[in-house]
């Protein structure tokens, strides 16, 4: 499996840390709206990374924050009247909606900043102790950026180019910098604000130490994979490896990823611009999985461009796999033979399940190669396009169902919902309630309890009555 590493600016071949095992930290947004079809972008591709690794048995510990602490939602809050805790916790739940509808895995832990400032004192403590930062006379603690000699290796900038110059690294307010590149790893309490008591003054963590600590918290020292949209490499994530490998004298990631912006109408999508769009408001005209089909159907790393008309593309390739897992249905439900056999034109339909199988490699083919979602994807309209011409009302039973699990298995991988919920068919249902008379029977309350909450999450609600079980759709 080969990623790109920003690091290197190369492809490199992927090779865990420890065998089996990946550790990944993907920057999650800050809480103070509903999330934008650019904050989208990297949830849909990288839990599109962790579905095919996990596919190719490996097991991901996947770690992503809310940034629950900022100037944007302390604004809010004040605008509101509100505690900032009130609008972190409405935009992280509507944000959970959000990577619902968008079928995103929830992360393995989703840490929020504001539950780990102990990890941020120590921290920043460290740093202070080893030379790597300072507190100037109002309390602010500073990374001291030219004590890390590695500075700039991320983001491949010159520190000298940096430094001669930057004005936009001067921030107003922090004018007790020693250095323009120094960054702030703790400020002092603003009147109004949220704020924590430290050694240094009362006050809050700067942006960059909460990834840090929480991803060294949840995954270690050293992770295998760190991701994030590209604005985040300069200086988000430069400042990240400066705090993490100054602090634990260790390299941090091993490999760094980005994903490229999402722009509309070919214009950088900006909310103060006002050319945006929530992932609600797309939900209104689209189901949600035409946008995630939308977003794999370019690679991660090329810009995006979104308007209608590439939607509606999206829409007619999306329902094209639709379409055929729902004819699959049809079939199968009308099929006369069950067992695998010979085919209507004479060939046998086992040589052609063989056929279908090979876009399976050409499917991870793509995807070994840097995530090549885009090519994934058109190995499924192949496999989409192959199935329209070999599945018949003469096919048998096992051949249409072999047929719609591979193309449901590699739609799954990209997280593509293709079968609807009402058609999941009777039998199914019907060989799952079996299973868990069965599971009762052997006093397997757990899987019968499985069994039931799975069913439910497909709209199944199951009724015990006297004469057995009944069930309806939601
Ligand atoms: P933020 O809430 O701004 O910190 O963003 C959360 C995540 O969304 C980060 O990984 C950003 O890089 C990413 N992101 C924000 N805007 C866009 C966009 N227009 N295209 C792609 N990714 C974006
Ligand atoms: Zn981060």
């Amino acid at each position: 499996m080969k990623i790109y590493n920003t690091l290197s600016k190369k492809k490199e071949e992927f090779e865990p840390i420890c065998e089996g095992k990946v550790s990944m930290y993907v920057c999650g947004p800050t809480v103070y709206n509903l999330i934008h079809i650019g904050n989208a972008r990297p949830m849909i591709v990288f839990d599109t990374v962790r579905r095919y690794m996990e596919y190719k048995g490996l097991n991901v510990n996947y770690v992503s924050n809310f940034t629950d602490v900022d100037d944007k939602i302390i604004k809010k809050a004040n605008e509101e009247g509100v505690e900032p805790s009130v609008i972190s916790e409405r935009y992280i739940e509507e944000c959970k909606k959000d990577m619902k509808a968008l079928n995103v895995k929830p992360a393995t832990t989703h840490p929020l900043a504001t539950n780990e400032i102990d990890g941020m004192l120590e921290m920043i403590e460290t740093l202070l102790e080893k030379g790597h930062a300072y507190v100037a006379s109002d309390g602010t603690v500073y990374f001291k950026t030219r004590s890390f000699k590695d500075y700039g290796k991320l983001s491949h900038k010159n520190l000298d180019d940096l430094r001669g110059g930057n004005r936009s690294l001067l921030v107003t307010g922090e004018d007790q910098k020693e250095d323009p590149l120094d960054f702030v790893l703790w400020k002092p309490k603003k009147e109004g604000e949220p704020y924590w008591e430290a050694p240094w003054c009362d006050g809050r963590p700067g942006w960059h130490i909460e990834c840090s600590v929480m991803s060294k918290r949840y995954l270690g020292d050293e992770i295998d994979i760190h991701a994030g949209g590209e604005d985040l490499i300069f200086p988000h994530h430069e400042n990240e490896i400066a705090q993490s490998e100054a602090a634990n004298e260790k390299p941090f990631a091993k490999y760094w990823m980005h994903n490229g912006f999402l722009n509309i109408d070919n214009k950088k999508m900006s909310k103060s611009a006002g050319n945006f769009f929530t992932v609600r408001d797309i939900g209104e005209k689209y189901d949600l999985q035409v946008l995630r089909f939308f977003m794999l159907s370019a690679h991660y790393r090329s810009p995006l461009n979104f308007s209608e008309e590439l939607m509606e593309a999206a829409k007619n390739g999306y329902e094209r796999i639709v379409t055929c897992v729902s004819n699959l249905n049809y079939l199968i439900e009308k099929a006369q033979v069950n067992e695998i056999g010979a085919a209507a034109d004479g060939e046998s339909e086992r040589s052609y399940l063989e056929e279908a199988k090979s876009y399976i490699a050409k499917f991870e083919e793509a995807m070994e190669d840097d995530f090549n979602t885009a090519d994934a994807i058109s190995s499924i309209f192949e496999l989409v396009k192959y199935t329209n011409t070999k599945a018949s009302e003469s096919s048998s039973k096992e051949f249409l169902t072999e047929l719609k699990n591979v193309i449901l298995m590699l739609s799954d991988i990209c997280g593509l919902i293709v079968e609807k919920e009402d058609e999941i068919l009777d039998d199914e249902i019907e060989a799952l309630i079996q299973e868990r008379q069965d599971a009762r029977k052997a006093k397997n309350f757990a899987r019968a309890d499985e069994i039931r909450d799975d069913l439910l999450k497909q709209g199944i609600i199951l009724e015990d009555t006297r004469e057995g079980v009944k069930w309806k759709r939601a």
